[in-house]
């Protein structure tokens, strides 16, 4: 099959497990492809056959057919083996767009993409538009979330683009929808193999990922030491939200890195942002300033993060992080 209108949707996953934000890839996906009078590709990559894979759930998200690239060596994520079965992929279908999630394996796998295809690549876009005669148009922040840019591709192909997890949810799985599935077994050269994974070790504990929770509670130097996050995580579980931080509190190893928001850490976008004890650094906005919903909760009020937050409390971040767990839990027990 060879359709200048085709989409590619990769499926990140881990194991069998679907990343959340696969489904928002494949429902922009949607929305570009019936813009541009186009078919929905959803490409998983992976050791094992289609009957293995809920492959349905890609098409009542958005796709009409789903491709499994399988592979035994593609059923661990390695950059060098996801991108040969990907790029042999798109050369021989000639996709117009390909759309990834902007995660740490989707903005590697794109950038490899964009290098070997020699192809326009924009990353953690916020939107995506058809516009006839010139293709795809998609919307970044930049400047640390200070100013938004709007970028065309040139005439190269595919247009590449990394999609911001929490931004483009869909209305959900559609039941009525069909689609095809085909597997195809794909080669691996030999040189693609000089790394391989031999084991993959697990943070303990069940934390919720920062990049993909609907609501983030997240603690700056305010919070004062390592021990007073106990407050935030006591938050977190009434709300099942996931807890965040800001960098001088990753650098001071009260938190792990993972949970670091900010340019130089991660980028979330969830519903709710609850900011304690955060002063609001252009650094840490550049991280979290696109979330819908911004609390922030700071005894200065002063503190430029109370610019960009919708709804502010001043005040002692300790005190007041006790009255809010109790008054939620509250609420959400009523
Ligand atoms: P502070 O700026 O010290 O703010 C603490 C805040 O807590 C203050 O506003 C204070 O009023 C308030 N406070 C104190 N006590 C209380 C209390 N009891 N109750 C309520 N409020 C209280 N930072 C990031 O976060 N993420 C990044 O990815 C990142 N990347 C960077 C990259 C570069 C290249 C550089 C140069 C910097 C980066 N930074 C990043 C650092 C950034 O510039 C700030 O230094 C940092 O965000 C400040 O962290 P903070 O708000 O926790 O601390």
């Amino acid at each position: 099959m060879n359709s200048g209108k085709q989409i590619f949707a990769i499926v990140e996953h881990a194991g069998n497990s679907v990343k959340p934000v696969s489904f928002e890839v494949l429902h922009a996906a949607r929305v570009l492809a019936d813009q541009m009078g186009g078919q929905v590709l959803a490409v998983y990559l992976g050791g094992q056959s289609e009957s293995e894979i809920d492959c349905q759930s890609f098409i009542q998200y958005g796709a009409d057919r789903v491709l499994v690239l399988k592979n035994p060596q593609l059923a661990r994520y390695m950059a060098l083996t996801h991108l040969d079965a990907l790029q042999s992929a798109i050369e021989s279908r000639q996709p117009e767009v390909v759309l990834l999630a902007a995660s740490t394996h989707g903005k590697e796998i794109a950038a490899g993409l964009s290098a070997r295809l020699k192809t326009g690549l924009a990353t953690d876009c916020v939107s995506l538009d058809f516009v006839s005669g010139e293709g795809l148009k998609v919307s970044r922040p930049v400047n640390a979330g200070k100013a938004i840019s709007t970028l065309i591709y040139e005439s190269t192909r595919p247009q590449i683009a990394t999609l911001r997890a929490n931004v483009f949810r869909g209305p959900g799985p559609d039941a009525s929808r069909a689609g095809e599935v085909e597997c195809l077994e794909v080669e691996i050269a030999e040189k693609s193999l000089a790394v391989r994974v031999r084991d993959i070790a697990r943070e303990t504990g069940k934390s919720l990922d920062i990049s993909e929770a609907r609501i983030v509670v997240s603690g700056g130097l305010g919070m004062q030491n390592a021990g007073n996050f106990k407050l935030l995580e006591d938050l977190a579980q009434v709300l099942g939200a996931a807890v965040g931080a800001s960098r001088p509190v990753v650098d001071d190893g009260w938190r792990q890195y993972s949970n670091q928001v900010g340019q130089t850490g991660r980028t979330v976008s969830p519903d709710l942002y609850i900011a304690c004890g955060i002063s609001g650094a252009v650094q840490h906005l550049a991280g979290m300033s696109s979330s819908k919903c911004i609390v922030a909760i700071n005894k200065d009020p002063h503190a430029p993060i109370f610019s960009v937050a919708d709804y502010g409390i001043v005040g002692d971040v300790l005190e007041v992080l006790p009255l809010l767990t109790q008054e939620f839990r509250k609420i959400l027990q009523a």
